[in-house]
């Protein structure tokens, strides 16, 4: 396999060899948590115990770092635990700044455990470059922390254009990359230092799994990526074997999941457009959304995540959730199957999410059957 492969040649082939013993052309589930010893104490294969490393996380990790086009890739046993690893990175008492649409989780972390550790700073519109920068300027910051499109609201973010501001401010610059995946965009290519996944959804693909992932740029400081390392190693959010199994294997079909699942989002969101039952939809590859120039130039397509807001509120939103038959009410994203969600109803009531917003994930499913699914239930 060579670096100038195709991203969908990468997706089927990176970190997986041939197994010598048996011939085997899929990778071995490894269950062993410990490794022998050599007679002069050394460690033939490179393993030793399975919190450390072992053969099925390292052919993913392998896969995740060639896809993302990082210097090295650190899997976890979900993306939480990925986020707490760089959290835990920073020292104590550090000023962080994060864009203000983000995964609730990501917030509900740093704002109540990291609180304890003293991390401060806030939140802020990172569409609002001139804003970030005066924010930037107020203190030190050490990390800076985006997702594009946004969750739930799909706002897009300038990320060559933020990631400049933010390593002038001497920050670390991560990406939450789990809506785009590195098939839409690489943020690494664009001076972030760190991408970090929610494995669960698009590199899962399938909703049976849960896992995180951290990609490392090579310019990510040398000090953070030994901590992040250590983190992972000794924190124990390893994930187990047969789920970087299953990640591994669901891989292989990231790029033709998600072009697949891209088209017939884009479809649909051009058909909410013009419901009259729809007041607006949040879709980047809208020529009307405010991102989407941005998004056309750093992103190779526009993805399955679509947010819409329902005519009538809080209500008429809940009541088109509740109608779909063919769509699953549930939270997450990413899989084959689309689902849908009143994200206020299950965010906590801090949320700063609209009340009559549904987010969509657009799963396998063909366009007509959705189509006609959403029409019913927006009456
Ligand atoms: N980041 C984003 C954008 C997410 O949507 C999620 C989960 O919904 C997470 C991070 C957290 O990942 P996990 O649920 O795998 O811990």
């Amino acid at each position: 396999m060579l670096k100038s492969h195709r991203p969908e040649t990468l997706a089927v082939h990176a970190g997986k060899t041939i197994d010598p013993a048996t011939g085997a052309v899929t990778p071995n589930l490894t269950l062993a948590t410990t490794f022998e010893r050599a007679p002069d104490g050394s460690l033939p294969h490179g393993f030793v115990y399975s919190r450390y490393d072992n053969p099925n996380r390292h052919g993913l990790e392998t896969a995740l770092a060639t896809l993302e086009g990082g210097a090295t890739a650190l899997a976890f046993a979900s993306g939480q635990a990925a986020t707490a690893a760089v959290l835990q990175s920073l020292e104590p008492g550090a000023r962080v700044v994060f864009a203000d649409d983000i995964y609730h989780g990501t917030r509900q972390l740093v704002t109540t455990q990291f609180a304890r550790w003293g991390l401060h700073g806030g939140f802020a519109d990172f569409t609002d470059l001139a804003a970030l920068e005066k924010l930037l300027r107020a203190a030190p910051v050490r990390l800076v922390w985006f997702e594009t499109p946004s969750n739930p609201c799909l706002k897009i973010a300038d990320i060559a254009a933020v990631a400049k501001l933010a390593r002038a401010a001497g920050a670390l610059v991560v990406v939450d990359n789990t809506w785009a995946t590195p098939v839409l965009t690489r943020p690494l290519a664009l001076g972030v230092h760190v991408v970090m996944h929610s494995s669960t959804k698009y590199f899962g693909g399938h909703s049976d799994v849960l896992g995180g992932a951290l990609m490392l740029g090579a310019d990510c400081p040398a000090d953070i990526a030994a901590r992040l390392r250590e983190w992972q190693r000794l924190g124990g959010a390893a994930p187990a074997p047969f789920d970087c199994w299953l990640l591994h294997r669901s891989l292989a079909t990231l790029p033709v999941r998600i072009r697949a699942q891209t088209d017939t989002a884009a479809r649909l969101a051009a058909w909410l457009a013009t419901h009259p039952r729809v007041e607006r939809v949040n879709y980047p590859g809208l020529p009307t959304h405010p991102g989407h120039d941005i998004a056309k130039r750093q992103m190779a397509g526009f993805g399955a995540m679509m947010s819409f807001h329902v005519k009538g509120g809080f209500d008429a939103a809940k009541a088109v959730a509740g109608k779909v038959q063919l769509i699953t009410r549930a939270t997450s994203l990413g899989g084959v199957e689309s689902l849908i969600e009143h994200r206020k109803l299950v965010e906590p009531p801090e949320s700063t999410t609209p009340p009559d917003l549904l987010r969509f994930s657009v799963g396998l499913e063909h366009y007509d059957d959705l189509q006609a699914d959403l029409a019913q239930a927006l009456g």
